[in-house]
């Protein structure tokens, strides 16, 4: 494990933030989370454009070039030889007195965090997980990857508290996300997700299962969901880079399907290894 503060390495417990942190005071920043197989980051390009266009939509403006910060995570997974892990990136806006309006000609935080080793899904993924559904108490924005979570860390820590793997928001009458995934359902061979408006975060693992399917000519509909989609659906699924996909088998007290995994969450999870064996093996 290893850490990157503003062009130097540190220990993960080294004490390196300045108290007056735009970051720590403001959860003033935006963040990416990148999967390493066998110390390849999957999909880092991808990862990168949507932390420069984060950034612009905070009118925050990274520290480096998108190339550069490439290099630097490529250096890190160089450095540590990490295999299975993962690269956490976020960036917020300096260091400065504590301010709510922009500091004047400070330059933005950059950290990077390279973390061997992965979460084990193994249970979740044979047996299927229960996940909780939550009124979305977050902002209208939340297309943008924000370091300001709480609305996030509090549904999916009641849902634990349930006894849910995920919290899943529901506004306006329609299932938007989870706290940290992205939902998919499938009705008579068919997967929809939530179409990408400003209330939710276009996954990169989303957009890559997206992709896959279309490749292997199942169709996907990006669409509007409500809770009535999700009472008929034959399998629901969530997806994000660390937990790639795990079968949903109760929303609730709903139980989905045949309350198992289903054999599309199967068929995808072979498709999806299989990508990720393209990508990481050249
Ligand atoms: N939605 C939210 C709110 C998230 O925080 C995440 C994970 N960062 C996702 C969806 C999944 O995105 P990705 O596939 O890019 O990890």
């Amino acid at each position: 494990n290893l850490a990157y503060f503003n062009e130097r390495y540190v220990r993960l417990d080294e004490p390196v933030l300045p108290v007056e942190e735009r970051g720590l005071q403001f959860g003033d920043g935006v963040y990416e989370m990148i999967r390493l197989y066998r110390g390849v980051p999957f999909t880092l390009k991808e990862h990168l454009v949507r932390l420069e266009q984060s950034a612009q939509s905070v009118m925050l403006v990274l520290p480096k070039t998108v190339e550069e910060i490439a290099a630097v995570v490529l250096a890190g997974i160089e450095k540590t030889g990490i295999g299975e892990g993962t690269v956490y990136i976020q960036v917020t806006r300096g260091t400065a007195p504590r301010n709510h309006l922009f500091p004047e000609g400070v330059p933005s935080n950059l950290y990077i965090i390279w973390k061997e080793g992965v979460p084990v899904l193994e249970k979740e993924r044979t047996e299927g997980v229960r996940v909780f559904t939550f009124p979305d108490e977050r902002w209208n924005n939340c297309y943008i990857k924000s370091i300001c979570l709480l609305p996030n860390i509090l549904a999916k820590e009641k849902a634990r508290q349930k006894g849910g793997h995920e919290a899943i928001f529901i506004r306006d009458n329609e299932v938007k996300e989870g706290t940290s995934t992205n939902l998919f359902i499938v009705k008579d061979g068919v997967f929809k997700t939530p179409i990408t408006d400003q209330s939710i975060l276009n996954g990169i693992t989303r957009q890559k299962i997206i992709q896959i399917l279309k490749g292997h000519d199942i169709p996907v509909l990006e669409t509007r969901l409500t809770m009535e989609d999700i009472e008929v659906a034959d399998e629901v699924m969530i997806t994000s880079t660390t937990q790639e996909v795990v079968p949903v088998v109760k929303v609730n007290d709903w139980v989905v399907g045949s309350g198992k995994p289903g054999a599309y969450f199967l068929k995808l999870m072979a498709w999806f290894q299989m990508e990720v064996d393209l990508a990481s093996l050249g």
